[in-house]
């Protein structure tokens, strides 16, 4: 069964009634494609009811951004849900979807909401230096659905590995009693990852977004096959050359453990990037293990 909530207190009703059920939730912006079905999927396995929020959340978006272009789509997602919830063989059985996609932008910041959530050592970094404000944007409204939803479980897409380990922090520090799950980056074939922006882009730009992920690609291939001493020095170099490109907002190397600079413990490499496309800024990541000797 899937429901629709279209307000808090719509909403408020009906988690009164799942006392004793487990709850998993996806926050998404909307727009739904595969790499948010492949939340939604993994949160139906592990839990009685899956609540999907839908909500193009203003404060994350800075003042020359998409927020008025942002696709919203709420006939066709709910038509993708219902689609999933069939094909997962889920009618007749206890599992239930609801989509909270609240009507008004009120329903999450009443008059005078005044609360900020930021993490700064892991927000100004990487897309943090380029859209200031999005990761307060993004942990304070995160706090506030949490607060709302209740979750037992909350499933993220490691496409924005960035603002994972942000909403993880948030959840360790402020001990919010929700399991937060990471999940893989769904890509198209060529290897591009899902994002609701790419259909923002031309027929030439949607051929050089591919320069994203394959230079990620080409970087974590050193990185995993040589031993760091000297992938390091390989990778700088890569790096330097790529950037001579301008398209680049930034391409980078991190401990993906706290976004760091890697020392000589570090296990896993995080390698990120973001790259223009006309007006279209895309995202990318890949993680790698560090050979030593
Ligand atoms: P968004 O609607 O862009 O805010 O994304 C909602 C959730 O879906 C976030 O946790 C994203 O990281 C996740 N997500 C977006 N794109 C992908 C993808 N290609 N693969 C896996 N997860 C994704």
């Amino acid at each position: 069964m899937i429901e629709i909530l279209r307000s808090t207190k719509q909403f408020d009703i009906f988690r009164k009634n799942l006392d004793k059920k487990t709850i998993g939730f996806v926050p998404t912006l909307g727009n739904l494609h595969r790499g948010h079905i492949s939340l939604v999927k993994e949160s139906l396995r592990n839990n009685d009811i899956t609540i999907v929020s839908i909500f193009v959340n203003p404060k994350q978006f800075g003042p020359n951004e998409d927020y008025e272009k942002y696709p919203r789509t709420l006939g066709d997602d709910t038509n993708k849900l219902k689609e999933l919830y069939r094909s997962e063989d889920l009618i007749g059985t206890d599992k239930q979807i609801a989509i909270f996609a609240p009507e008004s932008i009120d329903e999450i910041y009443p008059d005078n909401f005044s609360v900020n959530i930021s993490l700064p050592e892991l927000s100004n970094k990487l897309c943090g230096l380029n859209r200031p404000g999005h990761f307060d944007g993004v942990s304070t409204v995160v706090y506030s659905l949490f607060s709302i939803v209740r979750p037992n479980k909350a499933y993220f897409g490691q496409k924005d590995f960035q603002q994972y380990l942000i909403i993880k922090k948030m959840i360790e520090d402020m001990r919010l009693d929700v399991q937060i799950v990471p999940m893989p980056i769904k890509r198209e074939v060529d290897g591009l990852a899902f994002s609701s922006r790419n259909q923002y882009l031309s027929k030439e730009e949607r051929a050089d977004a591919l320069i994203l992920t394959r230079t990620l690609g080409e970087i974590k291939n050193v990185v995993k096959n040589t031993i760091w001493s000297e992938a390091k020095p390989a990778i700088d170099q890569i790096i330097n050359e790529s950037l001579k490109d301008t398209r680049w907002d930034y391409l980078t190397y991190l401990d993906s453990k706290n976004l760091e600079n890697p020392v000589e413990k570090t296990y896993m490499l995080g390698l990120f990037g973001a790259f223009k496309l006309g007006d279209t800024r895309l995202i990318d990541n890949k993680l790698v293990e560090i050979k030593y000797a």
